[in-house]
Formats: C-alpha cells, structure tokens, sequence
C-alpha cells in the first residue's frame, strides 16, 4: 500500500507566551514538534504498511528547519520524507497551502506511483482551522474521510477501508474506495516509538528537498502571500476576565439549593430575571 502522511511542524504550545505590549506570539526559543494530531495519523499509516507491505511517505512545507520533525517521522518508521521548501511559499494561507501541497502530492505519485491513502490531522495546534485535510482533498479530488477515530479494516484486493468516525451524538461507520484521504482525530491509538534500526536509518538519511520548481508547481501566483486571499486585520489576546465564579451556600436539599441559586445568579444579573419572567409569563 502506498501511503502518504501530511506533517506539520508546530510549535509546542505548552511553552507559547504572549509578548505583554504586542499581544503577539512569541516564538523565539519556543521548541517545536511534530503537531500531535500528524503522529496519529503516521501510527495508523505505519500499521496499515506492516500489515499489507508498501510504503509510507511524510510531508511537509515549512521552514528548512522542518527538516527535523521529517528526520524525527524516519525514526519512528517512515520510508521517506519529503520538505517542500521556498521562499514562494511564505506567507501562505490555507488556500495557497493546499494548492502547494497538492502539487507536490502530484509529483510524489509521478515519482513514485499512485498513492492508496493521503493521511492528515484534523487539524493543527497552532492554525487550528481544520481546512488544509478536506482542502488537499478537494484539490486532487480525492473522496475525504474527517473525524476519523479508527481504522476498522482495509482490503487492499478491493481497495477498500472502513473506518469509524466521531460524529454528533455517536460514532458513524463508514466504507469508502481507495484512494481517499483520511483526517485523523488526536489518541486515536498509541504512536509508537520507532525500533533502534529505524533511528540509525533516520539520522543518516537523506530528506529530500523540493523547491517550488522541483515540486513543478504550475503556477507560483497560487503559492505563499501571492496566492492568499485572508488578510489577518488585528491579533489579540482577550481580556481578563475580572468576574469570578461565585459560592453559594447549598440549601437543605436539592429544590433549595436551586431556589439559592437562582437568587444569587438573578441578584448579578437583574436583566435576566426581567426577561425570565417575561418569558414566564408567555410574552
Ligand atoms: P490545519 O488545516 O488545521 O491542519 C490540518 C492538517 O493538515 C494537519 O494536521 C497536517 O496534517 C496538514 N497540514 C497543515 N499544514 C501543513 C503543512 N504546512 N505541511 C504539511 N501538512 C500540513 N504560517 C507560517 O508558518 N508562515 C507564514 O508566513 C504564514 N503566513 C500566513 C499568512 C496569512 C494571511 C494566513 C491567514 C496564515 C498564514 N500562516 C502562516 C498560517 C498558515 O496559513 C497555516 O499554517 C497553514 O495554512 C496550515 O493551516 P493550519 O495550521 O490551520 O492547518
């Protein structure tokens, strides 16, 4: 089976401060990793190779600094990674990113044959939209799996995968024809560490690096600022909340305490008992 994995480096937002004067993000020295939804995605890419044989592929544009969470997806077991990299790309929104990743995705199956699944999280830790999985989808017109939780089963004979995932209210089961692209829910399964073997291999191994000319992107007006439609007009940080949560006393029993309750949410906020009570009485 062949398989793609889309990884993102991120930073560790554990460790994200704000500047106190800009509300902006301070990212110097703030480590960086492997955004946590992507090595779900690789663990379940991995099975699915142990078990019908092929390859997994990792992906990223980004920074050549990037490079290292690619060498990091080698020592957990990945075949082959690959960093599309160049200055044509900064700058770019989601709509200039699916189109950056898709190309590459095309050259990839160019090089190296047509590809089963395309694996992505669900989203990342730092942008956070949700858009660049169903995006690329959309781009390579491939049928989208999102929310996924579980791979149940693939069939490589029938090209077949059934997958489970997390909808409102329950979990939905669904069946789908390769190729499609799957986006992956965060602990899903337990991403493993990757062998001794795979870790010698990783920190010799070449991570092949694409330009946008390498990549042979068609139109570079559709990459990085150029190809970016969102203008990010104000960042900032929200107030401090300065109300703080309330005690109350319970009353004797469970109807009391509610009876207190109420009183001390109405004497905070008159407004609302004006309007429950008007709702009360039907207006
Ligand atoms: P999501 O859609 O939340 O990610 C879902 C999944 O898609 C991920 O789990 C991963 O599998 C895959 N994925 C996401 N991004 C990548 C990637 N780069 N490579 C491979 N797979 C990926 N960001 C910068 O770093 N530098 C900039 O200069 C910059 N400029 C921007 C300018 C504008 C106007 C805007 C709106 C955004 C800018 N960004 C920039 C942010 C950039 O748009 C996002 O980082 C990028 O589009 C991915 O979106 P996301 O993080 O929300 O991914």
């Amino acid at each position: 089976m062949k398989i793609l994995v889309c990884i993102k480096q991120v930073p560790d937002s554990a460790q994200i401060r704000v500047h106190p004067v800009t509300n902006t993000i301070m990212r110097q020295g703030v480590p960086t990793i492997i955004n946590p939804y992507d090595l779900f995605s690789l663990e379940e890419a991995l099975r699915l190779r142990d078990k019908f044989g092929g390859e997994v592929t990792t992906l990223t544009m980004g920074p050549p600094m990037a490079a290292e969470s690619l060498r990091k997806t080698l020592a957990i077991g990945a075949d082959r990674a690959i960093l599309l990299t160049d200055r044509f790309f900064a700058g770019a929104d989601t709509l200039a990113t699916t189109y950056a990743l898709a190309q590459a995705i095309q050259k990839i199956q160019k090089t190296w044959g047509d590809l089963d699944l395309v694996f992505t999280g669900k989203q990342t830790i730092d942008g956070d939209t949700a858009q660049v999985g169903p995006g690329v989808a959309k781009r390579l017109n491939l049928l989208q799996l999102t929310y996924v939780s579980k791979i149940v089963e693939a069939d490589a004979e029938k090209r077949e995968v059934v997958i489970e995932r997390r909808a409102e209210g329950g979990t939905q089961v669904l069946k789908t024809k390769m190729p499609c692209l799957i986006a992956m829910l965060e602990g899903t399964n337990e991403v493993r560490r990757g062998s001794i073997s795979d870790s010698l291999r990783a920190a010799r191994a070449e991570i092949i690096t694409w330009s946008a000319k390498d990549a042979e992107i068609e139109d570079l007006g559709k990459c990085g600022l150029k190809g970016s439609p969102t203008i990010v007009k104000k960042v900032f940080a929200p107030p401090v909340r300065t109300d703080r949560a309330a005690f109350v006393e319970p009353g004797k029993n469970a109807g009391e305490s509610a009876d207190v309750l109420i009183e001390a949410i109405f004497k905070r906020h008159p407004a609302l008992e004006e309007d429950m009570t008007k709702l009360a009485s039907g207006f």
